[in-house]
């Protein structure tokens, strides 16, 4: 089966299929590593990961993950003794985050959760990695965290060489299905505060029905994070801004100034955003991690 890195299913092998031990696994291909938890490098992404208990930080909710990065153990006894840092397979899950490649996840017997198996493995399906950010974890070190969401079977039809060429596609539908669920009303309220113009470059994009503009939540919707649906916790932004703020190229100091980039948040008089929320973003996703 040559050596190419596959993104996507593995022929004959179905959801739920149990594996005995991770050589069986390797040996299909579902996951090639013997010992690591990730499979992948920096500039292909990661295809696959096996979750096995490893790291007390892990959340398991069935179809979305809160996924712990690799690194800074102790291989004796297992606890954290330093940072983690965004390199090897952590890079691989932030570069398929990027380029929304799907992850196939495997949970093992080791991994406590009510989805994982008594023994051997199983085959959880297709995860896309939603959001990716570094936080202090229960060991006081530094990891980085993973939003891992179950992709509908639908979106990767079947033949494995398919899914290896052509995975942005239906990658991209769902993102912007998921735009659309966040388009609350008080984003709507953010955007037309601003008149649809972006805080960060004051460019305001008209489309042949109107203007475009994307509401950004400081702390994300959603586990782990939670972030409120309140206008304090949302800025309009150009589809680029936001992109660049999810993806922590940029940060907002305490005095709105930019972190990052050159710039200073546009602010109008009666928006005042939180200054705890700024922070939470700043930290986790707004520093020189490498
Ligand atoms: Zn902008």
């Amino acid at each position: 089966m040559g050596n190419k890195r596959l993104f996507g299913h593995i022929s004959d092998y179905a959801v739920n299929h149990w594996f005995e031990s991770r050589k069986d696994m390797s040996k299909v291909g579902l996951h090639r590593p013997l010992q690591a938890g990730i499979s992948g490098s920096g500039n292909e992404g990661a295809d696959s990961i096996v979750l096995s208990g490893g790291y007390e930080d892990d959340e398991d909710y069935g179809n979305v993950i809160i996924y712990t990065g690799q690194g800074g153990r102790d291989l004796n006894t297992g606890k954290q003794i330093a940072d983690q840092l965004l390199t090897l397979g952590n890079l691989a899950l932030a570069k398929s985050r990027n380029d929304g490649l799907p992850v196939r996840v495997i949970r093992g017997w080791h991994h406590k959760s009510p989805y994982s198996p008594e023994a051997g493995y199983v085959y959880a399906g297709l995860f896309k990695v939603e959001d990716c950010w570094r936080e202090i974890g229960r060991s006081g070190y530094h990891v980085w965290r993973y939003r891992l969401v179950n992709v509908i079977d639908t979106e990767y039809p079947d033949g494995e060489s398919e899914q290896a060429t052509q995975p942005s596609k239906p990658v991209r539908r769902a993102t912007s299905i998921q735009r659309i669920v966040r388009d609350t009303r008080k984003a709507q309220e953010v955007k037309e505060r601003y008149d649809y113009c972006c805080q960060v470059c004051r460019v305001r994009l008209e489309g042949l029905a109107g203007p475009y503009a994307e509401a950004a939540h400081i702390i994300p919707l959603g586990k782990p994070h939670d972030g409120p649906d309140t206008v304090d916790n949302i800025i309009c932004l150009c589809p680029n801004h936001h992109v660049l703020f999810d993806l922590g190229t940029f940060a907002i100091a305490d005095d709105l100034s930019l972190i990052g980039i050159e710039g200073h948040l546009y602010i109008q008089a009666g928006h005042s955003l939180s200054r705890e929320y700024l922070k939470y973003h700043r930290e986790r996703y707004g520093s020189q991690h490498l």
